[in-house]
């Protein structure tokens, strides 16, 4: 489904990610693992659209869209993106917010639109929230907005980058839940996270990332268990 071939980045002189080479399949989880700076964030924001790139492709769906801008915008709404910020908009309520891009963008009709807003929400146990204003909901509560709100879009392939590290610790878990179940529902996941439990039960497979490039790819079990490389190893026993 999202193919990179050798993608470089770099801000001016500064080489972030240094020829990533990844494949991800129609209904695979991908955890994006390594320490901070390594280039996790700027990775997705790549795969999204939001960095111009300075080398190597990004092909989705079988279209080269590296240097496409016009399909960009197109691409754009299959790829559902949540950071670690939720960026609802204030004014606007639970509903408004969800039903932007799909009025707005995908031209909905605001029935359909609706329904699926209101099934999505049901799901993430938020549907009595959808008429309240963000300022009145929890940042756990807020994260599954942020989530459906993307996936009201009917994405093909969802990012996540640290969706849960901005959260006091007994919201991360209802956040999480909500991810493992769209996991088993067969959704094509990115996901960057630093809860490692949850890494381990989500992931079809494990990327470690070292100073912008790909040091390993292994399965969670053998990525866990046995990690190759040094650096890995002492990654891992910041958490263990
Ligand atoms: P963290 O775990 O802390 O979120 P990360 O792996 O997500 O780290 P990135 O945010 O991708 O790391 O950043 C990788 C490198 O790129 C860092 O050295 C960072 O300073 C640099 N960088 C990121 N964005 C920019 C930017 N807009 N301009 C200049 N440098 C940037
Ligand atoms: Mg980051």
């Amino acid at each position: 489904l999202v193919k990179l071939q050798n993608l470089k980045k770099a801000f001016d002189k500064h080489t972030v990610l240094n020829g990533i080479n990844l494949e991800v399949a129609k209904g695979e989880v991908v955890v994006i693992l390594g320490p901070s700076g390594c280039g996790k964030s700027t990775l997705l924001r790549c795969i999204n659209g939001l960095e111009i790139v300075q080398g190597g492709n990004i092909i989705f769906q079988g279209k080269d869209i590296t240097s496409d801008k016009k399909s960009w915008q197109q691409v754009r709404q299959s790829i559902g993106m949540v950071f670690q910020s939720y960026h609802l908009f204030p004014h606007m309520t639970v509903m408004e917010n969800i039903l932007l891009g799909p009025l707005k963008v995908q031209k909905r009709s605001k029935a359909e639109a609706t329904a699926d807003a209101e099934r999505l929400l049901d799901r993430v146990g938020l549907l009595s929230k959808k008429d309240a204003y963000p300022r009145q909901l929890s940042g756990g509560q807020q994260q599954r907005i942020a989530i459906v709100r993307a996936l009201c879009m009917y994405p093909e392939v969802m990012l996540f980058d640290e969706v849960t590290a901005a959260l006091d610790p007994e919201m991360v878990k209802e956040v999480l839940d909500v991810m493992l179940d769209l996991a088993k529902q067969g959704m094509t996941m990115l996901i960057v996270t630093h809860e490692m439990n949850f890494a381990r039960a989500v992931a079809d497979r494990i990327i470690f990332m070292d100073q912008g490039e790909i040091r390993e790819m292994a399965s969670p079990d053998e990525f866990f268990t046995n990690p190759q490389s040094e650096r890995a190893q002492q990654f891992l026993n910041q958490f263990f």
